[in-house]
């Protein structure tokens, strides 16, 4: 017995990607696709996420028609953000094309709108779903870590890497956007990871006079100086915090770099596609063994599966763990 009270095992699954598209989402495509043949079930696409159910774009995978799509970013499901799946009509009509199609489980690959979604599809129908991570933004609980993340974050490293380049140059102040409208877990990675001299995340409230104080310090004995904002930062984007303290150190030329959607492309790294790969296998399986209406995850090195309603409660803060670590590496 599953937490949805359903103990039917399924014969004809179902996969989608949902929400904002992460690098990784087709390796986990394919470990779902081949897993399921693996194991003698039957799997479908469904196309552009909930949506796909609502208009029935839903097309029978074969093994081979996941060749060749382990290393790309995107997903080559297309993901869609379906307003239609948000009503209960909606819902009701991708029922119709679940039955239509005689799908009697799906593995939901997305962030935290997705399993919301699905707990209350799940809810209203009995459709056993499992979900798998795929989100850049890291805001899932249940997990360490969600497939894209590792990605997105390399990404935008790589970037500062090189804006840092220029910026010892020249005596340059920049400011440098990253993605991440409520959580900062790529700027704080990022910032980490690229010797930032000072990170602003939306989850903690530091304000412009700790960054005055931090820049001031920097002021005296650095060429360059990069401080990483997260978009969702209460301050405001890169260019709003910039302006806000560039008159202040005007023995720096101030530049403003917003890095945007390049954080979600590229080929994904090694731990996202490994990651996708165990996550593919663990939902598949899951379905098979009776779990329904939960999420899996990462924790410690190993995969373990939580209900939706804990996964979307969002990710434990580790920020202030990683400020203190930024502040002692940024001297
Ligand atoms: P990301 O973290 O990348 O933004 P996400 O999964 O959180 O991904 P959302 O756009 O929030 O992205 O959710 C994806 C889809 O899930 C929505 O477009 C909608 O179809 C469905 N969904 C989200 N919340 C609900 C809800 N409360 N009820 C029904 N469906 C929902």
């Amino acid at each position: 017995m599953n937490s949805t009270g359903s103990s039917a095992p399924v014969s004809h699954i179902g996969v989608l990607t949902s929400g904002g598209d992460a690098p990784g989402m087709n390796a986990a495509i394919r470990a779902v696709v081949r897993t399921a043949h693996y194991h003698g079930l039957m799997v479908s696409g469904i196309l552009e996420g909930y949506e796909g159910l609502v208009t029935d774009s839903v097309k029978k995978l074969h093994v081979r028609d996941v060749s060749n799509i382990i290393q790309r970013g995107g997903t080559v499901l297309r993901s869609a953000r379906s307003e239609s799946f948000r009503s209960v009509e909606g819902r009701s009509i991708a029922k119709q094309t679940l039955d239509r199609h005689g799908l009697d489980g799906l593995v939901v690959i997305g962030g935290d709108g997705t399993f919301r979604g699905a707990s209350i599809f799940t809810s209203e129908h009995g459709v056993p779903i499992v979900g798998i991570t795929g989100t850049i933004d890291n805001d899932l609980g249940g997990t360490d870590t969600t497939i894209g993340f590792d990605t997105a974050t390399n990404t935008a490293m790589e970037l500062v890497d090189r804006i840092r380049d220029t910026a010892s140059s020249h005596d340059r102040l920049f400011f440098v956007e990253v993605m991440g409208r409520t959580t900062g877990a790529i700027a704080m990675h990022c910032g980490i990871a690229a010797g930032a001299e000072f990170v602003m995340v939306p989850e903690k409230k530091q304000g412009i006079p700790e960054l005055i104080h931090v820049l001031e310090r920097a002021a005296k004995n650095k060429s360059s100086v990069i401080v990483i904002v997260a978009e969702g930062d209460e301050e405001g984007g890169a260019y709003e915090v910039a302006r806000k303290v560039k008159e202040r150190f005007e023995h720096y030329e101030t530049r403003v770099s917003v890095l945007g959607h390049v954080q979600r492309g590229g080929n994904p790294t090694v731990a996202d596609r490994l990651l996708a790969s165990r996550s593919g296998v663990a939902a598949v399986e899951g379905l098979l063994a009776g779990r329904a209406n939960e999420m899996v995850g990462i924790v410690n090195g190993k995969m373990v599966f939580s209900p939706f309603e804990l996964v979307v409660q969002g990710a434990k803060p580790k920020e202030e763990d990683l400020m203190r670590i930024l502040r002692i590496l940024s001297i």
